[in-house]
This record gives C-alpha cells, structure tokens and sequence, in this order.
C-alpha cells in the first residue's frame, strides 16, 4: 500500500512594533528579564489593554501581500489556559472572527513547476512570556521572563495543501521572504521571530478523506520542519503498515536524537473556553483604510523580479535570484546605481559574491560596499585589469576590505596594452619554444593555447589577451 502524507503549517510571526500590542512596553530582544514589563503585560487586575495601531496596520499588509481577504470587523478573544508564563492565565488572540482569510503563496518547485498554497487565515494575538529552566543538573529550578509576553504576533494558517517536506520549506521560504520585503517582521528565527507547527497525516492512495493528523509543535529552522516532517511520516507510515492506529495529538520535535515524541493526546487537549475580550473593542477596518495602506505597499518580489527584466535587461534567471531576497536586491540596484553595466554586476554578484555570502552565512554587505564593487567591474571595463586578475583583486577585497583601486595599484596590476612591450615577450616566449611554432604550423591548437599561456605568466597575467593573441598570430604567419 501506497500512503499519501499531507501538511499543514502554523507560523507565528513576531511583528516588528517598537512597543507590545497592548501596552507601551519594549519589545527588544535580549533584555534584562522583566525590565520591559509593566501592569498590562504583567496582568495586574484593573489594568488595561490598548491596542496598538502599528500592530495592525502591519498585520493589514501581511494580509495584502499573500492577496488575502480582509474583514472590515474583526475581535479579539480571550484563549483561557494556565501556564507560568501566561499571568492573566488568558492569551488575547483572534477566534472566530480573524481579521483576514483567504490568502495564497504561491512556490516553485525543483522541477520548474509553480503550486498555490492556501492560506486558511491570519489572525493577530499577543505572544507569552518565556521560562528558563536551571542548567544546574539536581537543581529544579525555573525562572519566568516576561519581557516576550504580549509581544505582537501573526499567526499565519495554511490549508492542508502541502505534499511533502521539501514543498513545506519552500513555502516556509516564500512567506519569508515576503513578509522581510514589507519590513513587518525580521523573521529571525534563532530569536524565534518565526516559529513554525508543522501539521502532518498520511493516507491510504486509494482514500480521498485526510488522515489523522499530528502537530509537531515550535520548530524554529528550516533544517528541524524538514526532519521533523519526514521522520512523523515515517513514523505514520510504519504505525499503519503494521494496522496500527495514529491518534490526533500534539508531538514535539527532539533534534538532539531526531524523532518526535508525544506531549498530549487529543482527550487531554485544551477546552480554551474562548469568548470575547470585554476589555477591548472590535477592530474596524474600513475599506479606505485598507486602500490607504495598500497605496503605502513597498515594491514586492515578483514586481521587482520584472521590473529588473525590463529595465535592466537582464535574464529572467538573474531576476530571480536577486530578487528573492531584498537585502540582495538592494545591493544589486546599488551595484548598478555606481555605474556598473547591469548584467556585469548581476554575473558578480550572483556568481562570486553568492558563493562566499553562502559559505559565511552572511549578507553581501558584509563583504564590501556595493560601490566598491562597481569600481572593481569598471577597471575591468575599461581594460585597466583583466578579468582574470580581476579575480584576485576581489579575493583581496574579500579579505582586507581595501577599495580596488588602492590594491591594483599596491600590488601593480595595471593591465599591460603597451604593444611594444608585450612584444618583447611574445619574442622570447617563440625563442624558447621552437617545438610549439612546429606543433603550430602542423596546425595543432594547442600550441597556439600554450603559447598564449607563456606569455601571459612572464607578464605576471597581466598583459592584454586579446594584444598578446594577436601578436602572436602576427609573428607565426611570418615564421
Ligand atoms: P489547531 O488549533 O487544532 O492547531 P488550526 O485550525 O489552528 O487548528 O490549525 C490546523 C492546521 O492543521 C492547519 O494548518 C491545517 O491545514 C492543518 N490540518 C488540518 N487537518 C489536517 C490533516 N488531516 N493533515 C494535515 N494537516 C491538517
Ligand atoms: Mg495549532
Ligand atoms: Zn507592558
């Protein structure tokens, strides 16, 4: 029997306000525990919650960026559990009525091809504060830090529509990168900023009905959605291999021996009594609102992928890959703002650049200004350098940081187009290799090639290939 594994994702996405979402405390991360606290995020009775504006107009943008549908009324709920980092021992979330439904992302395969993922619905909640457990093995002890709780979040739902685990990273991917090109959160998952519960079943091929499903809670790297994902499809397929049953529960990921262990069952899940906050008032988002922000919206990737085509004339490949990321983006438009020609700068950085930001983990901006880079593709295109040395100036760049033209110059790597003195070498290069004018002249290339290479290595690689091929072409005729 064939089984058909099906995925649904739940992202909660910390939103980028200066201030939480119902009081004016600090949401920086990394703080001394508890000094960003105050009577509304500490649930103190009496205390007030007052919605904050920035909150929602970045969660209106969300929703506008994945084509989603937006409610003009919208209400918050209290979700009622205890837990010690929950003081209200209720979290304020949305229910039943979300701001926002219908959404799509839309990802592209290994193998070309393009799927749309429904986005159930997006909802805005406050998150909870954090405990720390003692790294003193013997010593039980927990801390409670409430500097996290009510920082605003999004929880993003998708439609179980997603086939495997690498589709899952893909659409993970996409919902990145969107959500950093209209700067509503810095999606920085080792700080949590975006965490994912994978939802997963299997089903028999021949069974349309979806199976029963687990949730894998809190995975905070693509590498764990991945291996999560995979392992609780294994796990499923064995379960019903062997005419076992799955049951509905909650699982959590261990990355330490890579499996997914139970937390609670269904028959132990939460009853959230859920009813609406009387604290707050329904949020109303008219339609000019919503235009009024949809005016505002940066450019996105797919608009930015073909503006570079048109007005860059650049391949649609090239488009793409820089544009996946803003960050990248940006360092490309400024590449060609300096003055570079555009595919020129495009092949750099794509090429060269990619590869080392890839290596580091880094941005490219981490290496050099873009400007820098400019300057290096034009002593190329004006033949001060040759593409070859080009290579090593950038490795230098790379290193020391240093503009290019201080290293051409310290170094002395001025092209040499001066005929005469090229010549001189392409004379002593025939000299001492009378054996290769003989290959030459039986009409053997490669002679030609090593000739070429000769004369290149006595100038230090740093004549004109095209000078030096002439000129040798130009003595063999006469030899
Ligand atoms: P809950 O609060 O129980 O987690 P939600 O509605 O918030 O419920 O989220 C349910 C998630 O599970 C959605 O992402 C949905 O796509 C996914 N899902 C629902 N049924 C299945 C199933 N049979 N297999 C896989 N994923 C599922
Ligand atoms: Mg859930
Ligand atoms: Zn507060």
């Amino acid at each position: 029997m064939r089984y058909i594994p099906t995925i649904g994702l739940e992202v909660h996405l910390q939103l980028n306000t200066q201030t939480k979402i119902f009081c004016a405390c600090r949401t920086s991360f990394g703080d001394q525990p508890n000094s960003n606290t105050c009577p509304v995020c500490l649930g103190l009775p009496g205390a007030l919650p007052v919605l904050n504006e920035g909150v929602v107009t970045r969660a209106v943008q969300a929703a506008l960026a994945i084509n989603a549908q937006i409610h003009n009324i919208s209400r918050f709920d209290r979700k009622n559990y205890f837990y010690p980092d929950l003081p209200k021992a209720y979290q304020i979330s949305q229910f039943n009525e979300p701001y926002c439904t219908a959404g799509e992302i839309e990802i592209h395969k290994a193998d070309g091809t393009a799927k749309t993922i429904g986005v159930t619905r997006i909802h805005m909640e406050e998150d909870a504060g954090k405990l720390m457990h003692s790294e003193n093995p013997g010593i039980a002890e927990s801390y409670v830090d409430l500097n996290r709780a009510g920082t605003p979040l999004l929880e993003i739902v998708s439609e179980p529509e997603i086939d495997n685990a690498d589709e899952a990273v893909l659409y993970l991917d996409k919902l990145k990168s969107i959500m950093e090109y209209i700067e509503v959160s810095d999606c920085n998952m080792e700080q949590g900023s975006l965490r994912v519960d994978a939802n997963v079943s299997i089903r028999p091929e021949n069974q349309s009905k979806l199976g029963t499903r687990a949730e894998i809670k809190n995975l905070n790297s693509f590498k764990a959605v991945k291996a999560a994902i995979e392992y609780e499809i294994e796990r499923q397929t064995e379960l019903l291999e062997e005419n076992q049953k799955i049951v509905q529960e909650t699982r959590l990921w261990n990355a330490l021996s890579s499996k997914t262990v139970s937390m609670r069952s269904k028959e132990e899940a939460h009853d959230y009594r859920y009813f609406p906050d009387p604290d707050l008032v329904d949020v109303i988002l008219t339609d000019e609102i919503i235009q009024n922000l949809k005016s505002k919206m940066p450019e996105l990737a797919h608009h930015k992928k073909n503006r570079y085509i048109k007005e860059f004339q650049i391949p649609e490949y090239d488009a793409g890959v820089l544009t996946a990321d803003k960050k990248s983006a940006e360092y490309f438009e400024n590449v060609v703002k300096a003055g570079a020609p555009p595919k020129k700068a495009s092949n750099w950085v794509m090429a060269e650049m990619m590869a080392i930001t890839r290596e580091k983990f880094c941005g490219l901006d981490d290496l050099f200004p873009a400007i820098d880079l400019a300057e290096l593709i034009n002593e190329i295109e004006s033949g001060r350098i040759s593409g070859k040395i080009a290579k090593t100036v950038f490795q230098e760049m790379v290193e020391t940081k240093k503009k290019p033209g201080k290293i051409i110059e310290e170094k002395g790597l001025v092209q040499i187009v001066d005929q005469s003195s090229i010549e001189k070498l392409v004379d002593e290069v025939l000299a001492e290799n009378p054996e290769s004018i003989e290959s030459f002249k039986q009409g053997k290339d490669r002679a030609l090639g090593f000739m070429i290479g000769q004369v290149m290595a006595k100038s230090k690689g740093k004549a004109n290939p095209p000078i030096v091929n002439k000129l040798l072409l130009e003595k063999l005729a006469k030899s």
